[in-house]
């Protein structure tokens, strides 16, 4: 019989070839890859539980959206948008949406991821999820913004839902953008679901507290932490990158309780002043201008300056991977707060540690927003609202109470806080799949 092509192919070895996915290639890892590093450093702390730790190495479900909008000028624009979740052993999958021009999967991958190990470390029941838009919302007009969020939402709707997942504000979204979503599912589904989003108007089943929530916790750890290191509140040197919903309302919850906010950098500029910046009003400028730039009663900083302001505390609270190996040995400050989610590579988090500088990671700092987002989710269920002092006693609770226990248990190992709070949260995602077992 004549040879066919098919013939002459290698003959198949006994097991599949392993081929690597896209989002686990060296060469493109990104966010993604800070991650798994993280993950490889807690893996020795897991005991028999480190059986499961595969799991946390890659993403239950991601699923990559078109999203096609009519822009206002008659063309048809199309926009890339993703939803990861990466783990639901604990609970729904919960996290933020972002709006970015430089969002990609291994980005969102890693937020999601993020997201898991935040919501374990403060014990909410939730898995970890993230979405994003690769768009530059600054460059769309409010019609054209809307149309993408509900295109965005309806497209994902396969997979969100109030017992399912849990988007939120992150990065250039806010209560409006979840306004539009949370109708936007209602309508497809055929009855008003507030739980499906938190970060709400508190009008539509919002929580009072909420928008204020993240900077809040950022405030309240890092109040413990400086207890712990010997640090006065009173009269310290405070250092802020992004100066948004995370950035600005530490910043003004640090100023009014005696710091000095001595430099803002964002993605407008950096600004110093060596006696402290009037906070309230940079709040005010900001909100006019939509950046830091140009402030009165404040020096312009050259880029690259920022990094190397005299101050005790440095709250990076803007994007993922602004801490690195060229800046980390500049930072002059005792301790670093992380705001932003992401914001230290490994390499960075190293040269901080030898330089006895204490880093308060994201997955516990920045946790007072899905906190309050979680008592969001709960009030919209039991259809019963709490005052505002209710909320902050109860989010001020949770946060204490997590930070000391990741406190210890640095100690007992004698890790960072980042392993240390790591240690905590896998504990308790890998427990929850053991419990659960293995389906089928
Ligand atoms: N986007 C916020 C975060 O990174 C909040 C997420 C939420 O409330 O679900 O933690």
């Amino acid at each position: 019989a004549p040879k066919t092509s098919a013939a002459a192919a290698p003959a198949p070895t006994s097991a599949p070839v392993h081929q690597v996915p896209s989002y686990l290639d060296p060469n493109h890892l990104g966010p993604w890859g800070i991650y798994l590093t993280q993950v490889d450093r807690v893996t020795p702390y897991l005991g028999p539980l480190a059986r499961w730790v595969e799991t946390l190495k890659r993403p239950k479900r991601a699923l990559i959206v078109d999203v096609p909008i009519e822009m206002d000028n008659g063309t048809i624009a199309h926009f890339e948008g993703y939803r990861v979740q990466h783990n639901v052993s604990r609970g729904p999958g919960k996290g933020g949406v972002r709006f970015h021009q430089a969002v990609t999967l291994s980005e969102v991958m890693a937020l999601a991821a993020w997201m898991s190990v935040k919501n374990a470390a403060v014990n909410v029941p939730y898995g970890g999820a993230k979405g994003g838009i690769r768009v530059d919302p600054r460059t769309l007009s409010k019609g054209e913004l809307e149309r993408l969020t509900r295109r965005y939402t309806s497209e994902i709707g396969i997979i969100i839902g109030p017992h399912k997942d849990i988007p939120a504000p992150d990065v250039n979204t806010n209560e409006k953008v979840m306004a539009w979503m949370m109708d936007t599912y209602s309508m497809n589904v055929g009855a008003t679901a507030t739980g499906v989003v938190t970060g709400k108007p508190v009008d539509l089943g919002g929580s009072l507290g909420r928008r204020e929530a993240t900077g809040r916790g950022v405030f309240t750890v890092g109040v413990e932490a400086a207890q712990q290191i010997g640090l006065p509140i009173a009269g310290a040197r405070v250092a802020v990158q992004g100066f948004g919903n995370v950035g600005g309302i530490a910043g003004k919850l640090f100023a009014e309780a005696g710091a000095l906010v001595v430099a803002v950098q964002d993605h407008t500029g950096g600004i110093a002043n060596d006696k402290g910046l009037n906070v309230p009003k940079l709040l005010d400028h900001v909100a006019e201008t939509g950046g830091v730039a140009g402030f009165k009663g404040a020096e312009a900083l050259k880029p690259g300056e920022f990094w190397g302001t005299k101050c005790d505390i440095l709250i990076p609270a803007a994007l993922e991977g602004q801490l690195t190996k060229e800046n980390a040995g500049k930072v002059k400050a005792k301790m670093v707060i992380e705001g932003a989610n992401g914001p230290t590579t490994p390499e960075a988090d190293d040269i901080l540690q030898d330089k006895g500088i204490l880093v308060v990671p994201d997955v516990i700092a920045n946790a007072g927003g899905v906190t309050v987002s979680y008592f969001e989710w709960v009030q919209d269920f039991s259809s019963f609202f709490w005052s505002e002092e209710e909320i902050n006693q109860r989010l001020v609770r949770i946060m204490k109470e997590a930070f000391a226990g990741v406190w210890n248990t640095a100690q007992q190992h004698k890790v960072s806080l980042r392993t240390a709070t790591f240690i905590v949260a896998c504990t308790r995602i890998l427990t929850a799949r053991d419990q659960r077992g293995l389906y089928p």
